[in-house]
């Protein structure tokens, strides 16, 4: 990372001065290795958590005070605010995030007895689509449940998290990003089922692979509008088939029951996203078999497939991720490629072999740059342990 712990804790005492130490916490962004679109629609995702992420350094105050500080954003400066004026405001930015986990708390009966100072570093490009947002949101409920003392669990701080950005950031994501940053384990994925929030670590062993995270760098401005249209398009997909059939969620179809029902789906959109939804549950289930079994080659075709589903039928694709995943396939030695995450920009995430990696980097890169004009960021990622405390 950019600031060591030592700067972050000298930024601290700067802004805030040197009366008690304040503790400093974790939480990782992640990655989505298959299953986009699938938590918000009762299927199972297969996301893992990252070893870069959002730090936080927190101490207690007397009064109902609170005060934000982040590094990324340092422009905005300090900006305070208090336990008792917990209502979002764009004037606040940022600071939304964590105050809307406060509110939260609030609201779950976790009242939080004096406010706090807390700093804020992200070594996660934000808006990208690692969530630096429920990083964010996982950072704030843990720095609040030590520092307090509440006994809540590290699901029920995904759930807070999520309540939080559904309702006061207006963000209808699902459970996924959260889960991800909370639960998350070293050299594993989640295969978590969204319906039930049953969920199972998957090792991820890639013998001759790593992971490889491209950041497309555009972010189109329809990205949350359309995220929500995604949500209400599936959802009429459901209420339209559970006129003829007893389903709770478009997970619990098969593809077989899918084609065999999908003409009661009025809407030709809607039925395209629930086609989306009902196929890449069951690619995921068959991408985390593969997985166990070792054969990363079909775990590779089905991140593909994933794309392809992403990019004709849910439409959450753009012409730069396009481009990234398309010259990605064509590199010998990548398994896998596709978008990760919300949509219409952010990353690509793909599985390369290791002595294909530096030719990837640098034929996506030129061929991508000559394309769009666009610089890409490549990360090869290693996956980290869920939100914890550093000291
Ligand atoms: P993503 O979650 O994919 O990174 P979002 O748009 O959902 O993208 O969230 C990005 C937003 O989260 C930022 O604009 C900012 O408001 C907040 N955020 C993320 N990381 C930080 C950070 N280190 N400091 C302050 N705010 C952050
Ligand atoms: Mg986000």
């Amino acid at each position: 990372m950019e600031f060591t712990m030592q700067q972050l804790q000298d930024k601290f005492a700067e802004l805030y001065g040197t009366e008690g130490e304040p503790k400093a916490y974790f939480a990782p962004g992640r990655v989505n290795l298959i299953g986009e679109h699938t938590d918000y629609n009762g299927g199972h995702v297969f996301p893992c958590a990252l070893t870069i992420g959002t730090y936080g350094l927190i101490r207690p105050r007397k009064d109902r005070t609170v005060r934000f500080y982040s590094m990324n954003f340092d422009t905005m400066g300090v900006v305070t605010t208090s336990l008792d004026d917990l209502v979002p405001n764009d004037e606040a930015g940022w600071t939304n995030y964590p105050k809307g986990v406060m509110w939260t708390f609030e609201k779950r009966g976790f009242q939080l007895p004096a406010g706090a100072d807390i700093l804020i570093y992200g070594d996660i490009p934000a808006g990208s689509g690692l969530s630096s947002s429920a990083s964010l949101e996982v950072l704030t409920g843990i720095m609040l449940r030590d520092t307090f003392g509440f006994d809540i669990s590290m699901v029920d701080l995904a759930l807070i998290g999520q309540y939080s950005e559904n309702n006061f950031n207006g963000m209808n994501c699902g459970i996924m990003d959260q889960f991800a940053s909370a639960m998350g384990k070293k050299d594993c994925a989640i295969f978590l089922d969204t319906n039930t929030l049953h969920y199972e670590y998957a090792p991820v062993k890639l013998p001759d692979a790593r992971i490889v995270i491209t950041n497309s760098k555009v972010k189109h401005s329809l990205v949350s509008s359309a995220y929500n249209d995604r949500r209400r398009e599936s959802e009429t997909a459901l209420k339209d088939l559970q006129t003829v059939m007893d389903i709770k969620t478009l997970g619990d179809l098969t593809e077989e029951q899918f084609e065999a029902h999908k003409d009661a789906i009025k809407d030709p959109i809607c039925q395209k996203r629930a086609k989306h939804a009902v196929y890449e549950n069951q690619r995921t289930i068959h991408a985390v078999e593969a997985l166990k079994a070792n054969d990363i080659v079909t775990f590779g075709k089905l991140i593909n497939e994933s794309h392809i589903s992403l990019r004709d039928d849910y439409e959450t694709s753009c012409e730069e991720t396009d481009i990234l995943a398309e010259l990605a396939w064509q590199i010998p030695g990548v398994y896998g490629s596709r978008i990760t995450g919300g949509g219409f920009g952010g990353c690509t995430v793909s599985i390369v072999k290791n002595d294909a990696i530096d030719t990837f980097i640098d034929n996506v890169g030129s061929v991508y740059k000559e394309k769009t004009g666009h610089t890409a960021e490549f990360y090869v990622v290693d996956i980290g342990d869920g939100a914890r405390p550093l000291n």
